[in-house]
């Protein structure tokens, strides 16, 4: 049998393992941090009609620039935003890719900062961009003036900003991210897949980009927007960062039915968007009983919460997956991190931990 080791592959690739989550068939799924709400059957209908249309011009190639659908994205964000500022691609994961393509590549040096979302540094790898970590600090924040230093130590190219982070849920605030922009020679990229989520008052690094052409601020439908299937991410920055972009898109890379289905999402936001209050809710109520149990939690500001410490996490996150909960092994040794599901889902997280816990 022809295993990877007998093919001319790249160096840098040679012993690595597939990234993603357990993908198991568990009645309970908090683990990648989905929106647990599918759209409602109007929706459904909706988005039917939308790619029966779509279907018919199928023999044709979309439109390469998805002009209609920018614009839709940009009124979305507000901010004064335009369709020459926002830029789109299958999901928030591609066009980090196309971020690196552009701004990074072989001899250059992504930074970001630790724990943080595992795959900034894969794509730093796969694009052979130098990955360094800045690291954060024991309360999972961001210390200026250190991430000032490392940044001018190490001069990257592009520096990895998540708000709210993954996993831990922590927000930065506009100050620390203002910091770090003054001090980075290069892109600074806000990673701000769970924004919606965060708690009133935590302002958006979109409130930066006037004045800053090297920021840059992406966003995902796959969380708050419940439209994970659809993979559809996108990002605002100045129009000379899309000119940048559109040298290592791959022409034609957003689909017809992905246009449509986002767009059709995108007209339909009061109702995708409407359940991010209850998630935030049942988020506040999961970090208040993990706290009662005497067991350590970060602050969230997204649809995650990160909990820990134990001694053998493996143990218990089998544990709760025995009892039909699957959560993710993920974060630092000792933690654990659970996606805010539905009232049912985490009345069943509580219950398997319970009993694991005793
Ligand atoms: N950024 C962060 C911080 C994430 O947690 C995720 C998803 N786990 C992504 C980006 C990628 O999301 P998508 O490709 O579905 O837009």
């Amino acid at each position: 049998m022809t295993t990877l080791d007998d093919l001319p592959i790249r160096d840098d690739l040679r012993g690595k393992t597939a990234y993603g989550a357990p993908q198991l068939d568990v009645a309970v799924r908090l683990n990648t941090n989905e929106n647990p709400y599918p759209p409602s059957p109007a929706l459904v209908e909706d988005l039917a009609r939308a790619v029966r249309q779509g279907a018919a011009t199928l023999n044709r190639y979309p439109d390469r620039d998805a002009l209609d659908l920018r614009k839709d994205l940009a009124d979305h964000l507000g901010h004064g935003l335009t369709a020459r500022q926002v830029w789109a691609a299958n999901g928030s994961n591609e066009v980090i890719q196309q971020i690196l393509q552009a701004f990074g590549g072989p001899g250059r040096v992504a930074m970001g900062f630790e724990p943080s979302y595992s795959m900034h540094p894969i794509i730093a790898g796969v694009t052979a961009t130098r990955w360094i970590d800045g690291a954060r600090e024991e309360d999972f924040a961001i210390d200026e003036e250190r991430a000032v230093r490392v940044i001018e130590e190490h001069r990257p190219d592009v520096v990895f900003l998540t708000s709210p982070n993954n996993p831990t849920g922590t927000a930065l605030p506009l100050r620390v991210i203002e910091r770090i922009l003054a001090a980075a020679p290069g892109m600074v990229v806000v990673d701000e897949a769970y924004a919606e989520f965060a708690r009133t008052g935590t302002p958006s690094a979109l409130s930066l980009l006037p004045g800053n052409p090297r920021l840059i601020v992406t966003r995902t439908m796959s969380k708050a927007f419940a439209m994970a299937g659809t993979r559809l991410g996108y990002l605002a920055a100045d129009p000379a960062v899309i000119d940048a972009l559109l040298l290592v898109r791959l022409p034609y890379h957003l689909s017809t039915l992905t246009q449509a289905a986002a767009r059709v999402a995108l007209a339909h936001r009061t109702e995708l968007l409407g359940t991010v209050d209850a998630l935030r809710a049942e988020r506040d109520a999961t970090v208040d009983w993990l706290r009662q149990r005497g067991l350590s939690v970060a602050d969230s500001d997204a649809n995650f919460v990160l909990f820990g410490k134990f001694p053998d996490r493996h143990a218990v996150w089998e544990g709760v997956l025995e009892r039909g909960v699957l959560i993710r092994e993920t974060g630092p040794d000792g933690w654990l991190r659970v996606s805010i599901g539905t009232g049912d889902e985490m009345a069943a997280f509580r219950a398997a931990l319970e009993g694991i816990l005793g």
